[in-house]
């Protein structure tokens, strides 16, 4: 269809995701039920890749944004534009998933205000509903329109945390790095690593994963393990990749380091 409005945010080829548990079919109830969703988990652990998945199954576009402090709700909703010949409205990208019928994604969304969020509460209720304030508009969402946010608990603080209001509009998945066979089957999916070699990264994450807590904010995540995998694939070897990948990302603390550095020399 050429005059798709959301062609652009179609996801043509099926994203690889490897499940962990029945989060497929839940996610497919609360879309048939229209509910909002909140991904919750740390850093890389598939909480993108996931939504892209299901984005793909329900043959939905999906306009991702990533949020951050400096957001405002114009940057959401949408704002008039000067140009030549005078002002034209744009949508922004809440604006066009509710019109058009897509999935909007939220990516970090406690990174943005929480007065930019807040437009985002009539169209988590039963009003499904976007005012466009300095349009004099008012947009009623597609009935294929739905709203994911993810969101890292680990980074929680007062300062930055969606407010009970908010929060309590959502149906919520809480994701974890996954079990060792699984995200060995990722590595090997994502990267064509042998599993074994993707045993010995994932080995040295359990190691960091430990650490969480006592002086590592974040465990390590799968993301990393992944771009590592890649280098290897790519001739380097196992010590350079983890250190490269893995370690050096991870932590500028020296005593860290040091005991993520006797977990690789202990896997290889
Ligand atoms: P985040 O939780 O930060 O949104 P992503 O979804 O971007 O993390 O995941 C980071 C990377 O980890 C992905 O690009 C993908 O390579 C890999 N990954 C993590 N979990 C899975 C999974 N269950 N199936 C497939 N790939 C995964």
């Amino acid at each position: 269809m050429s005059n798709d409005p959301l062609r652009d945010w179609r996801i043509a080829e099926p994203p690889h995701y490897r499940a962990q548990a029945d989060e497929v079919a839940l996610f497919e109830a609360a879309y048939a039920a229209r509910l909002p969703v909140m991904v919750k988990g740390s850093t890389g652990c598939g909480k993108s890749r996931f939504v892209e998945y299901m984005a793909w199954r329900l043959q939905r576009p999906l306009i991702t944004v990533a949020c951050n402090e400096d957001m405002t709700a114009a940057d959401l909703v949408g704002r008039f534009l000067l140009e030549p010949s005078g002002t034209r409205w744009q949508d922004g990208p809440l604006a066009l998933a509710a019109r058009h019928g897509g999935i909007c994604y939220l990516d970090e969304v406690v990174e943005a205000r929480q007065d930019t969020t807040v437009v985002i509460h009539a169209l988590t209720d039963h009003r499904r509903q976007l005012p466009l304030d300095k349009k004099g508009e008012l947009i009623r969402a597609h009935p294929d329109f739905q709203l994911v946010i993810s969101y890292n608990p680990g980074y929680q603080s007062l300062m930055k945390d969606l407010k009970p209001s908010t929060r309590q509009r959502f149906t919520a998945f809480d994701f974890d790095y996954p079990e060792a066979d699984v995200e060995a089957e990722v590595l090997s999916t994502e990267t064509g690593i042998s599993s074994a070699q993707a045993h010995q990264l994932i080995a040295v994450a359990h190691a960091a994963r430990r650490l969480k807590g006592h002086g590592l904010v974040e465990g390590m995540s799968t993301r990393l393990l992944v771009n590592a995998a890649r280098l290897i694939q790519g001739g380097v070897s196992l010590h350079a990749a983890c250190q490269m990948a893995m370690v050096r990302p991870l932590t500028d603390d020296a005593d860290l380091r040091d005991a993520l550095e006797h977990a690789v020399l202990a896997v290889i």
